[in-house]
């Protein structure tokens, strides 16, 4: 997975969070992260695409365009001009694909495991440092309300673990473009005008019901 951020004038709405393409023929998750007062955004951009050979999973490994690019050199829409992008990226950093299977275990004692070091996940939901997050309001909330801290870190596993453990392996199987993989699979690659006539909107809703059910996304938890 080679990464980036991209000074320059909005595209789309502004405000578009684009998926495109497919994990084995080169994705890409494309959104605004910062707005100037000069108009223009900066623009975060991820590149994914299947490879035998991968570098340590390390933060700060750079990346050179010349690796990655295969796959989106033609990728240039009338709402963004792909190539374009990586050539003007303030930065482009290599990360690996990487995650770790789910642990049963947390705590021991007086220590306790959370965000990453407990639950590194595929980031392919958006989701690993939103349930950091999450973890260390509920943890934070346990101490402040238990006396005993021990007691405070066991409640702490109990009340995260198995939800945290089931979004890892969600984002193995069944992340959010999974709803890419299922249309992709039907169409056989090829170009369509209406998702209607490729799949039920049903079906669509339903895989993204099932995400949102396993990462409590849904309207009532928020
Ligand atoms: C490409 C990519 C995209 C992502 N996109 C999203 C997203 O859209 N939404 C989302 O929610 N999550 C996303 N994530 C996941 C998110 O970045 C992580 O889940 C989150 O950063 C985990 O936070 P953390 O504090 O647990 O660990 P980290 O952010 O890894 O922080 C740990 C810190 O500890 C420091 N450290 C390590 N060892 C020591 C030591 N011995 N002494 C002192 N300090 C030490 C490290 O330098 C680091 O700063 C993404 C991840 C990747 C790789």
């Amino acid at each position: 997975m080679w990464r980036g951020v991209t000074r320059r004038r909005p595209f789309l709405t502004g405000g578009s969070v684009n998926r495109v393409g497919t994990v084995q023929r080169g994705k890409m998750v494309i959104y605004a992260i910062r707005q100037f007062e000069d108009g223009t955004q900066l623009i975060n951009w991820n590149t994914e695409q299947p490879r035998d050979d991968h570098k340590p999973n390390d933060w700060a490994t750079p990346g050179r365009i010349e690796d990655f690019i295969e796959p989106f050199q033609d990728w240039k829409f009338d709402w963004l001009d792909i190539p374009q992008l990586f050539a003007d990226a303030e930065f482009i950093m290599e990360y690996p694909m990487v995650d770790r299977d789910p642990v049963d275990r947390w705590v021991w004692d007086r220590i306790a495991l959370m965000g990453d070091a407990a639950h590194p996940m595929y980031p392919r939901g958006g989701n690993g440092g939103a349930q950091a997050i999450l973890d260390a309001e509920c943890l934070s909330e346990l101490l402040a309300d238990e006396e005993d801290f021990r007691a405070a870190l066991r409640e702490f596993e109990d009340r995260r673990l198995d939800t945290v453990n089931k979004i890892v392996l969600t984002n193995r199987s069944q992340p959010p473009d999974y709803i890419i993989e299922t249309v992709d699979k039907l169409t056989g690659g090829e170009p369509f005008e209406r998702i209607e006539d490729v799949i039920d909107p049903a079906e669509l809703a339903a895989i993204s019901d099932r995400y949102k059910a396993v990462a409590n996304y849904t309207l009532p938890e928020l």
